[in-house]
Parts: C-alpha cells; structure tokens; sequence
C-alpha cells in the first residue's frame, strides 16, 4: 500500500510536463505503466510526493518520421506485439517482447519506455532496444534533446535524465531482419543473459547482450558463422559482469556465448 500523501498531475503540454517535474525536482517521478513504479512506491524504495501521468499528451502511438520508426512514451508491450508496422520494419521487437513475462496484465501495462527509464540490468527490452541503434527523445524545460540509448543507460538503475526532463518518445531506423535469444531461470523469472542480432551494414553482424553487465555490450562480429571469432569477442567485451540474486556474474559472462550464437543463428536462418 502506498501510504505517503500523493498529488497525481495529468498535465496536458510537453511544456506542461517539464514545468511540473522541474517545480518538483526530487520528489517527483514519471508514471508509465506504473508496473515497477508503484509497487516500488509501495515498499518505500522510490518515495515521492507527485506523479505525473503522461496519459494526456498523445504518447502511445507507433508510427514513422522521417524515415524512422517512433514508439511513444506510452506504447506497450501488448502494442508492439500488436503493430503490423513493427513485425515488418523492425520484428526484433515484437520478437522479444512475445518473451516478456507476467501476462496480459503486464504487458499491455508496461511501456518499452518505462524499461529504458527504469535502466534495471535484467531487462529484456533494453538489450533489443540498444541494438536497434535506438535514439531516445527526451524533453525537458530546454525543449528536446536527444541521447543514443547506449548513451541514456549511464549504470544500472541510472538514466542520463536532468531536472525537469523525461521521455518523449524513442526512435530507431528499419531494421527488417533481427534474431534474439534468452536465458532464464523459469517461464516467470528475469532474463540472466539476452543476446540481439542484427545485421550491421559495413562490418557483418552487431550482436548486444544484455543483463550481462549494468549497460548491454556491443559486439561486432565480421564473420558471423565463425564460432570461434564469436566467443573470442563476446569474452573480451565483458568486462565487469552483472551479479545479483538470480545468477553470479561469472555465470552470466560464461553462457554469454552461446546465447549469442543462438541469437546470431535465429538472423542468419541457420
Ligand atoms: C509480473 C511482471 C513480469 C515482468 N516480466 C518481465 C520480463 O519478462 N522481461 C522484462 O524485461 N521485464 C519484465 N517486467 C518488468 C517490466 O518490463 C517493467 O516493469 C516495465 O517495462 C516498466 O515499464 P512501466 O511503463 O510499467 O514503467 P513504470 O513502472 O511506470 O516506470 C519505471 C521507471 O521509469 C520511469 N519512467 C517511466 N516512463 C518514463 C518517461 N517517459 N520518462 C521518464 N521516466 C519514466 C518511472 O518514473 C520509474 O522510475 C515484469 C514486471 C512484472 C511486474
């Protein structure tokens, strides 16, 4: 039960947003779905004074601009299992979020946005996200600025977002082919290591491993059939692997391998 006195704003501007957040800079969040916010609210890790709802600013669309593809603040998993324009500009997504646990209860709660935002290292969508090449949109009482994923994701639980700022939108550019990969503990539990697939036009093949370390690694590879190229740069690019409750990091950093040449296998069709 959330028992501190809250003030739920429903604010109707970017403008708006901004000013609201800014007026209550630390003892304000963002709500998306609300699917970690409010139980967090509940147990007093996160305790704020006011919410700001983005329900009224018309974020929960899907569509182009520009040549790229944008998902709004307010888009859900259950959106973008949805959206015939994702299944064919960029099917990596509504790959990985068939996987995502806790039901329709859950997924067409929670918000791809919410999972960047949030920045936990286990997540399923921040890995795929990251290997789109995903550029996120924020707005705050400058106007817009916009920030690479790679970028936004500072540290576990940590977002490059400043006083008064918050997520418009994410954008991220076609990409019609994409191969994903995870394991897990159980059908209900966290991801201990997600791979994504994508093909990289001048180097062969990106592969980006999440819940491996506090921000998802990026591997190229230039020969995407050769296994041994594969283990050689995914056990050099993890550095600092990410331990926690649901698995050691020497766990995670020993199957990382194998689950990207899964992911790398499901793109390439082999
Ligand atoms: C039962 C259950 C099963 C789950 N299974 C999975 C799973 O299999 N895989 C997986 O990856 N995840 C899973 N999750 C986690 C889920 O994906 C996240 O809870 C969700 O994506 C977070 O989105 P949300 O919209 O609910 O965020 P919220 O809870 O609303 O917000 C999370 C954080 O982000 C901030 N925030 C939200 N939107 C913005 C914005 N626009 N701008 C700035 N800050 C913002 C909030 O202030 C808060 O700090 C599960 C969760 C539950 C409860």
């Amino acid at each position: 039960m959330i028992r501190t006195r809250l003030r739920y704003h429903r604010p109707r501007s970017l403008t708006e947003t901004s000013e609201i957040l800014l007026a209550h800079h630390g003892n304000v969040a963002v709500l998306g779905g609300g699917t970690q916010l409010l139980p967090r609210m509940g147990r007093h890790v996160t305790e704020v004074e006011n919410v700001v709802d983005l329900k009224d600013l018309g974020l929960a669309g899907i569509g182009t601009v520009g040549g790229a593809i944008e998902i709004g603040a307010r888009v859900t998993y259950a959106d973008v299992l949805d959206s015939a324009l994702l299944r064919a500009q960029l099917p990596l997504l509504p790959r990985m979020a068939q996987g995502v646990t806790g039901g329709r209860q859950l997924t067409q709660q929670a918000t791809l946005v919410g999972a960047a935002c949030f920045a936990f290292p286990s997540a399923d969508a921040r890995g795929a996200l990251a290997a789109l090449g995903a550029v996120v949109e924020i707005h705050g009482p400058d106007g817009l600025r916009s920030v690479p994923l790679t970028a936004f994701l500072v540290d576990a639980f940590a977002v490059d977002l400043r006083a008064g700022e918050f997520v418009r939108a994410m954008r991220m550019t076609p990409q019609r082919t994409g191969g994903y990969c995870k394991v897990k503990h159980s059908t209900g539990s966290w991801p201990i290591v997600t791979a994504s697939a994508v093909r990289d036009d001048a180097r062969g093949v990106r592969v980006t491993l999440g819940a491996v370390q506090a921000v998802p690694v990026i591997v190229q590879l230039d020969d995407p059939h050769d296994p041994a190229e594969l283990k050689m740069r995914v056990d050099a690019a993890i550095t600092a692997p990410w331990s926690d409750v649901l698995a050691p990091g020497e766990y995670r950093a020993a199957i990382a391998a194998a689950v990207a040449r899964r992911a790398v296998n499901e793109l390439l069709g082999v």
